[in-house]
């Protein structure tokens, strides 16, 4: 049935992740979890301190977060009421397992989402802004991972990819008509 294929479950936005009314907004962490810049920091600034208490916990619990895996906490202040924090892979030039270790970001968010039940999700180009991964090719995991991973599960029912500028926006585009 077609209202059932993964491409009816993916939709692409362009603006602030921070303002997406979703169960829970993927945050591109750094491994100490500690709060960072770009959509790191925007997430903490508008979801408040409690998203930082929490991770703080996480921290003291299991020192951080390894690169291409997740944690969740609250959204505190956001419109969504959780935040699934993973950390992309720095950007190398492609030979030091970056690729996987993208995909493993998206795959583990999903995971996590689905197994707390939550029925949407939104992610930004996890790894393409400090961490220097090229857009285009990030784009093609991105897309490649959520389809696979949706096709194999009924959750989380629906994945926004949130861009910020109008290349990525493109790079999307181009790969959700494919
Ligand atoms: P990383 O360190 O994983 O590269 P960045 O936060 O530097 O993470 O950037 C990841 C992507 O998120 C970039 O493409 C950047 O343009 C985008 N971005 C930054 N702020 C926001 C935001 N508020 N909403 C959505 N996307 C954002």
């Amino acid at each position: 049935m077609s209202t059932n294929s993964s491409s009816d479950r993916i939709q692409l936005v362009q603006g602030d992740i921070t303002r997406q009314e979703v169960a829970a907004i993927v945050n591109a962490a750094n491994s100490s979890l500690l709060g960072g810049g770009g959509v790191d920091g925007a997430i903490h600034r508008a979801g408040g301190p409690v998203i930082l208490e929490e991770c703080r916990a996480i921290r003291a619990r299991q020192g951080g977060c390894k690169t291409g895996e997740a944690v969740i906490t609250t959204g505190g202040r956001l419109p969504a009421a959780h935040v699934i924090h993973t950390v992309g892979p720095v950007w190398h030039g492609g030979h030091r397992g970056e690729p996987e270790l993208l995909a493993n970001c998206y795959r583990n968010s999903l995971r996590l989402a689905a197994e707390h039940r939550l029925d949407s999700i939104a992610f930004p180009g996890i790894s393409t802004g400090i961490y220097g991964y090229p857009k285009k090719e990030a784009t093609v995991i991105a897309l490649q991972t959520v389809r696979a991973f949706l096709a194999q599960s009924p959750l989380p029912k629906t994945v926004v990819f949130v861009v910020f500028d109008d290349e990525s926006r493109r790079y999307y585009e181009q790969e959700l008509r494919s």
